[in-house]
């Protein structure tokens, strides 16, 4: 290991620290093998902050290599030692939350406040996944008294898991926990734009007791490495969390070796305010289910619907509780919304406001850059909106959102409905039956009713049409990383 690749950085905030900058393979931060690097940038100052190698296809395939012997062993452990690893990477990130969380902030724009929800929870997965460790239940099934029938799960292998910039360590979470719970290897590839926190955090695994290579990380170019973990034979399963655009790609090249795939996608989720919602609560609610996270979240609830007697209290309602947003230096606790995580970032979502406007669409605060330094976007609130237009249609991943109307239940499920995308809803009411009737007919994987962006580690996530397959966190994660074998035996009663 070279220490050069450990190197220091200062944070906004005046720590320095020693940011791992190699490849994380078979337990070592490495150089690529090419020898080639990519400039990390802080989104807030647009400056430099690290360069870190950059995997090729190559070093892929050594990290695979490694994953698969280390598979051999990590499989067989007491599922107990499995669980009390991820006790201890839990504690780990825990000890180490305030830095971690510092770093996702320099690295991802997002504010402080959102990079330690994102880290508490992140520990908090790990811990849970650990308790899962032991709790992998086959079934005994009742074949007939001539036969002994059993199920039992068994993990899948080396698995490729490659995840987006906007929640870099909650996503490597994500991926890593039920995967090692459960007793597969990964080789997982952060997003080009935020690798730091992923590298700082799989350097803990060691201390865990994680033995080398199982877990392997490799920044890189998600159209070269990326492409290369779906289609090498050694890997059994994909999993990614991004856009669904990429998604389909992936399955595509996924599909030549037949490997499981789940997929995490995009969304464009409906946020509907009842009449008889507590509205100043609700307000709260659907602002934060918008700009929480600079808008940068798959679920982020962007089409607003809300009940035609209310609209306009709601709407005015709206617009003076988002002025009142802070948008800057998100090192600076006053501030709500942070930068964009990228230059190419803030020119979309810049560009769907223009879109939006030319559409038709009125803003009612907002569509404007704050600054010329950093990527920053004033929350943008467009009213006056038809269902056809793009900034209703499709996914902006930022903190614009539309407000429309509606009158009845049957015809706001309609409207909520009308998606390729289903990933999370929000409904505000007081009225029970109605609350419960909505959260039936809505085609989404989450529901949050008088709240959102409501995650628990226990609780299943995960999209319905276009928005993904299969789901992570909670027991359901469990399905991503195991198969079944069932076995049946003849009982024999001749020696009896
Ligand atoms: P993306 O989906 O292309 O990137 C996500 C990850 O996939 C990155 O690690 C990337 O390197 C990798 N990747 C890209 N092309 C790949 C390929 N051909 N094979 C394998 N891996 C590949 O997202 P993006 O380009 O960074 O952002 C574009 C848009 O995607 C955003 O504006 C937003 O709308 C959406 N997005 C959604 C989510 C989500 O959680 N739903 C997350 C990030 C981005």
């Amino acid at each position: 290991v070279s220490n050069s690749l450990f190197k220091d950085v200062t944070l906004p905030t005046g720590r320095v620290y020693k940011q791992p900058t190699g490849l994380f393979i078979n337990g070592q931060f490495v150089p690529s093998q090419t020898g080639k690097t990519f400039e990390v940038i802080d989104p807030s100052t647009e400056k430099k902050i690290v360069d870190v190698s950059k995997a090729g296809v190559e070093d892929v395939d050594t990290a695979v290599k490694h994953a698969k012997a280390a598979f051999e062993k990590w499989s067989q452990e007491d599922p107990e030692t499995r669980a009390r690893a991820l006790f201890k990477l839990a504690d780990l990130v825990e000890e180490n939350a305030e830095l971690l969380s510092e770093i996702e902030t320099m690295d991802n724009g997002k504010s402080l406040m959102c990079a330690r929800g994102d880290v508490a929870l992140v520990s908090k997965y790990l811990r849970s996944c650990g308790g899962w460790a032991d709790k992998l239940f086959g079934k005994v099934i009742d074949t007939g008294k001539d036969h002994f029938a059993y199920s039992r799960r068994e993990p899948l292998g080396v698995c490729g898991q490659i995840i987006p910039w906007n929640f870099p360590l909650l996503m490597w979470s994500w991926k890593i926990g039920p995967a090692l719970a459960t007793g597969n290897a990964v080789v997982l590839k952060p997003a080009e734009t935020t690798p730091l926190s992923a590298l700082f955090a799989s350097s803990l695994c060691a201390k865990a007791g994680i033995p080398a290579g199982v877990v392997n990380i490799v920044p890189g170019s998600g159209r070269v490495i990326g492409e290369r973990l779906c289609t090498h034979p050694d890997i059994k399963k994909i999993a990614f969390t991004g856009s669904t655009a990429t998604g389909r790609t992936i399955m595509k090249n996924a599909a030549d070796t037949i490997k499981k795939v789940t997929l995490e996608l995009g969304g464009k989720s409906p946020n509907i305010v009842f009449a008889d919602a507590n509205i100043d609560k609700a307000v709260k609610d659907i602002a934060y289910g918008i700009f929480y996270n600079s808008g940068e979240v798959c679920c982020a609830g962007s089409r607003v619907y809300v009940q035609d007697s209310v609209y306009e209290e709601v709407l005015a309602k709206f617009k003076e509780y988002t002025e009142t947003l802070k948008v800057g230096d998100p090192f600076d606790q006053n501030n709500f919304q942070g930068a964009q995580t990228s230059k190419a970032q803030l020119d979309k979502i810049l560009k769907f406001v223009d879109i939006g406007t030319k559409e038709g669409g009125r803003v009612v605060t907002g569509g404007t850059r704050v600054g010329d330094k950093g990527y920053f976007i004033r929350p943008t609130i467009f009213a006056d909106v038809k269902e056809d237009m793009s900034i209703v249609k499709d996914e902006i991943f930022g903190p614009v959102v539309t407000v429309s109307k509606f009158s009845t239940v049957d015809e706001v499920i309609k409207l909520a409905n009308n998606s390729q995308y289903g990933l999370a809803a929000g409904i505000h009411t007081k009225d029970i039956s109605k609350a419960i009737e909505v959260s039936n007919r809505v085609k989404s994987g989450t529901i949050w009713i008088n709240t959102y962006n409501a995650f628990h580690q226990s609780v299943p996530f995960g999209g319905f049409g276009q928005s993904g397959i299969g789901r992570e966190m909670g027991e359901a994660a469990l399905d991503n990383y195991t198969q079944v074998k069932s076995v049946r035996m003849a009982i024999d009663r001749s020696n009896l």
